[in-house]
């Protein structure tokens, strides 16, 4: 990944977040207390534009600012995971690592910070796959890889609707939280279907 397709990446899932706040917020009216919409939307919306003025740089830069910037803009508990994935995978990257590593290390540190395994209904149901998916289809190329990751969690995200929470506040609600989608997983999944578009696109340049 070179700058410019992190760039592209963040402002793409601003977008989408953006298009579909309303509808995260529902679905955590749903199951928890209906802000996942309001603080993903703030958050990248602060990282679209604390990007802005960020001089040229590297693609590992750019998503260690956004991590940074969604750590202390979004709150609740999606704040510090979602700055968590983007922060590890701004230092894989600075490291040398490939972006399968980075989404590696992103859920390996969302575990290690909110403990949730496949099956609590959180983010890890769609991030969990997609790694794995991601790291499959590594060898086709990076926009297969991609979309083999976003497809991956989508399904994950559908997967979540039976389960019931045990991790964050949906859990609170017990078996009142099966049959919703988990507001977590699905940004998880419109972020990294925004990832696939834009290396599809990237990638036909
Ligand atoms: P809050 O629950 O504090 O209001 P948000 O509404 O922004 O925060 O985010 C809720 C989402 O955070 C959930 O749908 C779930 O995916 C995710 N989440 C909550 N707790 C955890 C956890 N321990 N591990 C992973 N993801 C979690
Ligand atoms: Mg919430």
């Amino acid at each position: 990944m070179d700058e410019a397709l992190a760039r592209a990446w963040i402002a793409a899932a601003a977008e989408v977040v953006r298009a579909e706040a309303d509808r995260l917020t529902d679905l955590d009216a749903a199951i928890g207390d209906g802000d996942h919409g309001v603080n993903l939307r703030r958050g990248f919306d602060a990282a679209v534009a604390a990007l802005g003025p960020l001089p040229s740089t590297t693609a590992g830069d750019v998503l260690g600012k956004t991590g940074t910037t969604l750590l202390s803009k979004v709150g609740g508990a999606s704040g510090p995971l979602y700055g968590t994935v983007f922060r590890a995978l701004g230092k894989t990257l600075r490291d040398g690592g490939s972006l399968a590593d980075g989404l590696r290390a992103a859920l390996d540190g969302v575990q290690k910070l909110g403990k949730a395994v496949v099956g609590d209904k959180t983010m890890v149901d769609a991030l969990s796959p997609a790694v794995a998916a991601y790291a499959a289809a590594a060898g086709a190329g990076e926009a297969a890889a991609a979309r083999a990751a976003a497809d991956a969690a989508a399904e994950g995200v559908l997967a979540t609707v039976p389960l019931q929470a045990r991790k964050g506040r949906a859990s609170y609600l017990g078996e009142r939280s099966i049959g919703h989608p988990d507001p977590g997983a699905t940004s998880t999944a419109l972020i990294l279907a925004a990832l696939a578009d834009v290396t599809a696109r990237g990638s036909a340049r």
